[in-house]
């Protein structure tokens, strides 16, 4: 694959392609990749590789290839109507969990779910949580539904637009976690293409003159529908770590924090409400 690929993708990426590959299309580990080096693969390999390597060209992210991509240590299907769940948001979900782990029966809502990873990874790690979880596409949902079947997990999906729907009801819930729409649109030209040509505008960007417009609405819902000690965990942009925390404590939020990616970047924002 590398001679064909290195030049589009970079080496690096191409061997992280490969190892995705071989795992899914052979069941080949790492491990079995060198064992088996020598050996020939299947036949049907050969036919079925080409392919892949000439949507790759094409700059189709390999998730939307395959078919498949792994989050939080499950195998989550993904198509063209959900964004491909990035690896700093397993680490959004492992801020929830590191919090949480201890308590048992909390109430957790996910706005703007797409292919349910967070809210499934989250049914799936906290004790006897009742996870819902809303998004505005009916397709996102179809993804998110099926993930969750697939993987046991349940989890109460719903559509919703949490910019135009009603107030959620008082003190039901305990977690509202969320990675919404928070790209400029004047980031754009920074972006790669397999991101702006195969996934879903709707799930990535926001207009440059209101870039918090869905933390705004999440923060009023939120304020209003957490139980005391209840808390927020957001993905932002980097750019608006700091709105988003100031955000969060002008409506009644404690200890807004900002953490960093592992890329060092200010990735999420986290708060307590302070309400009895
Ligand atoms: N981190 C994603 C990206 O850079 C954006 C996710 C989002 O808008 N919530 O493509």
């Amino acid at each position: 694959m590398h001679h064909r690929l290195d030049a589009l993708y970079g080496s690096g990426e191409v061997e992280a392609i490969t190892r995705m590959v071989m795992d899914e299309v052979l069941h080949y580990s790492p491990v079995d990749t060198v064992l088996r080096a020598q050996n020939d693969a299947p036949d049907f390999f050969d036919a079925k590789l080409a392919g892949i390597i000439s949507r790759l060209e094409k700059y189709e992210p390999i998730q939307h290839i395959l078919g498949v991509c792994t989050f939080h240590g499950h195998r989550f299907t993904v198509t063209p109507a959900t964004l491909v769940p990035r690896p700093e948001t397993e680490q959004l979900v492992d801020l929830v969990i590191d919090e949480n782990r201890d308590s048992e029966d909390l109430r957790v809502m996910d706005v703007g779910t797409g292919s349910g990873c967070i809210a499934i990874s989250l049914a799936r790690a906290l004790k006897f949580a009742q996870v819902s979880a809303i998004d505005i596409s009916d397709e996102a949902l179809r993804v998110a539904r099926d993930n969750a079947q697939a993987l046991k997990a349940r989890v109460d999906f719903r559509q919703a637009d949490v910019l135009t729907m009603p107030l959620w009801p008082a003190r039901s819930l305990d977690i509202v976690v969320s990675n919404p729409p928070y790209v400029c649109q004047s980031e754009r030209a920074q972006m790669e293409r397999n991101v702006l040509d195969y996934e879903p505008a709707a799930a990535l960007f926001v207009p440059d003159d209101d870039p918090l417009v869905f933390y705004r609405s999440i923060v009023r819902q939120a304020a209003h529908a957490l139980d005391t000690g209840g808390r927020v965990y957001f993905e932002v942009n980097r750019r608006f770590a700091n709105e988003v925390a100031h955000l969060l404590s002008s409506h009644g939020f404690i200890n807004a924090t900002v953490h960093l990616d592992t890329f060092g970047n200010a990735r999420f924002v986290t708060a307590h409400i302070c309400q009895d």
